[in-house]
């Protein structure tokens, strides 16, 4: 299944952001990122690597995680096993470029995954990400107000967070995360990639 929190009592959350690298957008978020001391983790689509190797390597530079979010972004329960590996090695092969060392985590394409997907992820030792603020829908652009309020429902000790820097306007996206962050911060959460998350949990 997909994790969508950690069991931990150390007041953190994790931001993640799924479909770039992008040249407008991710920049954007570092600089969020940068100025709210804290790190965060960037699903990418292996096309979008190829298309901006800069970007991603900025990603990493700011000492962000990297996480597989496979090279077409299928629906990868339609898709061969041999599919589903060949999807995760290409982009694999690209983090390996930017980073040194492969992926740590993994999120599904429309986080869609049955059984078969599942039992594959953990046999190639690939956690899979969801999140806990799926209702916020910041990929169908339903207004600032709209994700900070369905994203502010979710926060809590140890909650992962969903946004995307990729494919179309994401605008209304890095306004939110200005704002959450900003918000989160002077709460006393301390924004931690995914790995360093998992790790709390166990
Ligand atoms: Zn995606």
């Amino acid at each position: 299944m997909n994790i969508q929190m950690v069991d931990t009592t150390n007041k953190v959350v994790a931001f993640t952001f799924d479909d770039g690298p992008n040249p407008t957008y991710t920049p954007q978020l570092l600089e969020i990122f940068a100025e709210a001391g804290g790190k965060a983790t960037f699903y990418m689509i292996g096309e979008q690597m190829a298309a901006h190797p800069e970007t991603a390597r900025l990603v990493h530079e700011e000492g962000h995680e990297i996480g597989n979010h496979t090279y077409t972004h299928p629906n990868m329960t339609e898709l061969s096993d041999e599919e589903i590996l060949s999807e995760l090695s290409r982009t694999e092969e690209l983090i390996k470029q930017v980073t040194g060392s492969r992926a740590a985590t993994m999120r599904l394409p429309y986080l869609a995954g049955d059984e078969r997907v599942h039992a594959l992820l953990v046999r190639e030792g690939y956690p899979a990400l969801g999140a806990l603020n799926m209702d916020a829908k910041d990929w169908d652009m339903p207004g600032v107000q709209h994700i900070l309020d369905h994203t502010r429902d979710t926060v809590r000790n140890g909650s992962v967070l969903i946004f995307h820097d990729g494919y179309g306007d994401r605008s209304q996206s890095v306004e939110a995360v200005r704002v959450l962050t900003k918000e989160l911060t002077a709460k006393g959460y301390r924004l931690v990639t995914v790995s360093e998350l998992l790790r709390m949990g166990e």
